[in-house]
């Protein structure tokens, strides 16, 4: 594959989840770019090992569902033997799921279904990554959160919670890491038409093409002649894991054009 700009990630061995799609597909092609090495996981084992092998040499794809311990445990220690050590764990993969949006509707079976993807998913995966970098003394663990973590009211409370919940886990791991070395950090991104967005886009706009959702999820932006786009996380990611942010840890990393910084004044008009 060819490289382009600067190798900031050369020699490097990364490990991400949810990789076959969206944003952890985007940041493994940014990582390889920058000479890392990439384990990409996921569900989707058939679009996990395509897009491995439109990545080339440097990528490879090993099954694994965050939601079981084992399977996490399996893919850290696939990627340490297959390049002798692990620099980069980056935990992606995160679902919303539907349900009805008023809290006294509350599905509770929902909430632990997206807890047990997006919290204890992150949780288990940074445990793991942790677990084969403090004997190096050094590592970089990556989480993907998001604005929906800051503000209420952007998304379904299962959702929101959960990545609430990604924000303190990353702090709280922070705390204990820095002592070996490892710096803990996440990404929080505002709305891209990645596929599980369209998907559940598509849940409240039955009848509407593709096209015009994506064009609805690029409407949310604020910033002037910008959209959120998988590739600004995946550039955000490349930071956090070069060297660029080697004193950067227990940060989360809004990448939001200045949305949630901002709430339009509607001036009353006067009688
Ligand atoms: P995506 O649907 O393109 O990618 C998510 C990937 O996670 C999929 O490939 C899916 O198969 C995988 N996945 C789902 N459940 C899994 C499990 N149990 N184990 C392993 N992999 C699993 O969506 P995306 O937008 O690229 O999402 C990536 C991350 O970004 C998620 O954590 C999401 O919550 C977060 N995020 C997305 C947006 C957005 O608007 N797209 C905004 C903020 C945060």
């Amino acid at each position: 594959m060819l490289r382009t700009g600067l190798s900031k990630l050369e020699g490097k061995v990364a490990l991400i989840t949810g990789a076959a799609s969206g944003i952890g597909k985007e940041t493994a092609t940014k990582f390889i770019n920058n000479g890392a090495k990439v384990v990409l996981t996921d569900i989707q084992t058939d679009l996990g090992h395509e897009a491995a092998r439109d990545l080339g040499p440097n990528a490879s794809f090993i099954h694994c569902d965050v939601t079981k311990e084992a399977e996490i445990s399996n893919a850290v220690d696939f990627a340490v033997s297959k390049h002798k050590h692990l620099d980069i764990m980056y935990n992606n993969a995160g679902i919303a799921c539907h349900t009805p949006p008023s809290i006294v509707d509350l599905d509770l079976a929902v909430f632990d279904r997206v807890m047990a993807v997006n919290v204890r998913g992150v949780l288990a995966g940074i445990k793991h990554g942790a677990r084969v970098m403090i004997p190096r003394q050094k590592g970089v663990i990556l989480c993907t959160a998001s604005v929906t973590g800051l503000i209420g009211g952007l998304a379904q409370h299962t959702y929101s919670v959960s990545k609430s919940g990604v924000i303190g886990i990353m702090k709280s791991a922070a705390a204990e890491l820095c002592k070996h070395g490892i710096r803990v950090n996440c990404v929080s991104p505002m709305a891209i038409p990645t596929p599980f967005v369209i998907e559940e886009l598509r849940k409240y706009y039955p009848g509407v093409d593709s096209e015009r959702l994506v064009q609805m999820v690029h409407g949310f932006s604020e910033l002037k002649g910008g959209v959120c786009e998988a590739v600004d996380i995946a550039n955000a990611a490349v930071y956090l894991a070069s060297d660029d942010a080697k004193f950067v840890s227990g940060h989360n990393l809004v990448v939001d054009g200045g949305f949630t910084s901002m709430k339009s004044l509607s001036l009353p008009t006067p009688d």
